[in-house]
């Protein structure tokens, strides 16, 4: 089965309302009529508003980098999985490693938010991936694989087909070192075989499962070319319009 491809952006905690909607602006233009890949930008929550609006007349979708696993109520400074909706966003980002490793997100907060992503309609991004210690120490396989069966413990079919994987190695985040080519479809392989074994066939081969950790114009070529490896999730390249269109635009080897 054929899965589109899918390029997303994560700005993280950079840009001004302002410089957001002039990147938004700058991308829309770049990526104009382009149909080869489905592409996402998730800007901060404080300009989902305008970056949405900017980009609302094109085929770029939002998403948001992070949201509460509650629906709504007494949750002082938390945004909801309606908020996000009204605010035009097709997609959360839910459970990225700095998420973990900076605010104690567990596996069990992010099966929660994934869960309450699917009952309101808006499609996740599950991040997964082992640290470099991890790595060191043979466990890489181990623990993307707990963190599947945790994340994604008690999801219905129907739910799972909205799903987007990201596997995103800590120590290639931010870094500067990239997964191999080899080593990130090794993983891509294993995902993927266990996506069937707990899902079946069928969703396992619609899933698509992004790679992420130091993605540039120089490495994604590669990367696509594997045939486990969807899409990308960028994060420092997507701050520059001229490398988030090239990656885009990457070209299978
Ligand atoms: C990310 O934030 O998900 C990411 C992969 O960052 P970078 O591309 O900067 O490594």
């Amino acid at each position: 089965m054929s899965r589109v491809p899918v390029i997303a952006g994560n700005w993280k905690m950079n840009t001004t309302p302002s410089e957001g909607a002039e990147l938004a602006s700058d991308l829309k233009d770049r990526l104009s009529g382009y149909e080869g890949a489905e592409v996402i930008i998730a800007p901060p929550f404080t300009h989902l508003f305008q970056v949405g609006a900017e980009i609302s007349d094109s085929p770029i979708k939002l998403a948001s980098q992070n949201m509460s696993d509650k629906e709504s109520g007494a949750y002082t400074g938390e945004i909801s999985p309606k908020m996000l909706i009204g605010l035009g966003c097709e997609y959360v980002i839910i459970g990225h490693s700095e998420r973990r490793q900076y605010f104690g997100e567990t596996d069990f907060i992010v099966n929660a938010k994934l869960h309450t992503a699917i009952k309101n309609g808006i499609k996740p991004i599950i991040c997964i991936g082992e640290t470099l210690d991890e790595r060191d120490k043979g466990q890489a396989f181990d623990v993307v694989s707990l963190q599947l069966d945790l994340g994604l413990a008690n999801v219905e079919k129907n739910g799972a087909r909205t799903i987007i994987i990201a596997y995103e190695p800590v120590w290639a985040i931010g870094t500067g070192k990239t997964a191999s080519d080899d080593q990130a479809q090794e993983i891509h392989g294993f995902i993927r075989e266990k996506l069937e074994k707990c899902l079946g066939t069928e969703i396992a081969s619609e899933t698509r499962i992004l790679y992420g950790g130091s993605v540039k114009r120089d490495n994604v070529d590669g990367l696509m070319a594997k045939p486990d490896i969807d899409g990308a999730l960028v994060g420092g390249a997507s701050l520059n319009a001229e490398s988030f269109e090239r990656i885009v635009k990457f070209k299978e080897l």
